[in-house]
């Protein structure tokens, strides 16, 4: 059964309910929130196996799932494995990639990485990140997302979504996507680390906005460090009593 699987309603937290050191946040009920706001977060990029997570997450960098998932059906249907993506030219690729920004380059890593999947691994995706780290464009984030969707093996991918959130909300002191990683998979027990990459996720692509978040209606809003120290201000027009 996956990670998601196993969080059926309400999700008894066994995280110190004692406040982050650093900023005093009372991380139980920050998690616990998120998870109860999202029951239903999941991995929004479409694939169907891991060979196909791997190519939509380095086909994500800098573009949205949503343009990611119109190329991939297209992209899955000429080259359905790595060792038919190994056998393409960058060029072959331009036509079914070219709404995505960076189409030239992302071409030339895919049909790279698919090669190095090919000659080291057998066109297998390997189930680990250090492995997954070592091939071409791979990075830290890609192979968490990787290990965590494709494998359920618990892992926390730090995006910009995440780098944002967590550290409005107060569960990291930073915005460097490995002290992120670090901070909050100290404080958070291994089996909830997938679904709370996930709640984060929609937390920022839904409510917690870049440049105007939500907190108007936001329910976290009470154990937010950013509302409550005033770092952040609601839209204009959204104020309301409850803006300190
Ligand atoms: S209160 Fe505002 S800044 Fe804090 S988590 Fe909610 S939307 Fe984000």
């Amino acid at each position: 059964m996956s990670e998601r699987g196993k969080v059926k309603g309400r999700v008894k937290l066994r995280t110190s309910s004692r406040p982050l050191r650093a900023y005093r946040v009372p991380v139980r009920e920050i998690v616990q929130g998120l998870l109860d706001l999202y029951p239903g977060a999941r991995c929004e990029l479409v694939y169907r196996n891991p060979y196909e997570l791997l190519v939509a997450t380095v086909l994500s960098a800098q573009t949205t799932d949503a343009k990611v998932n119109a190329v991939t059906p297209e992209l899955f249907r000429r080259y359905p494995d790595a060792r038919a993506l190994s056998e393409a030219s960058p060029e072959d690729l331009y036509p079914i990639l070219r709404t995505l920004g960076l189409y030239r380059i992302k071409a030339e890593r895919l049909v790279a990485l698919a090669r190095e999947l090919v000659e080291r691994h057998g066109g297998e995706v390997p189930a680990d990140v250090e492995a997954l780290t070592a091939l071409p464009g791979v990075g830290r984030k890609t192979a968490n997302v990787v290990v965590a969707n494709a494998f359920a093996i618990p892992a926390f991918a730090v995006d910009t979504h995440i780098r944002r959130v967590a550290r409005r909300l107060g569960l990291t002191t930073s915005s460097k996507p490995e002290t992120v990683e670090r901070e909050i998979t100290r404080i958070v027990p291994k089996r909830f680390w997938i679904t709370l990459h996930h709640a984060l996720i929609w937390h920022g692509r839904r409510m917690c906005h870049a440049r105007s978040p939500k907190c108007h209606i936001c329910p976290l809003r009470s154990v937010c460090r950013a509302w409550r120290s005033g770092e952040v201000r609601p839209a204009r027009g959204t104020a309301d009593p409850g803006t300190p």
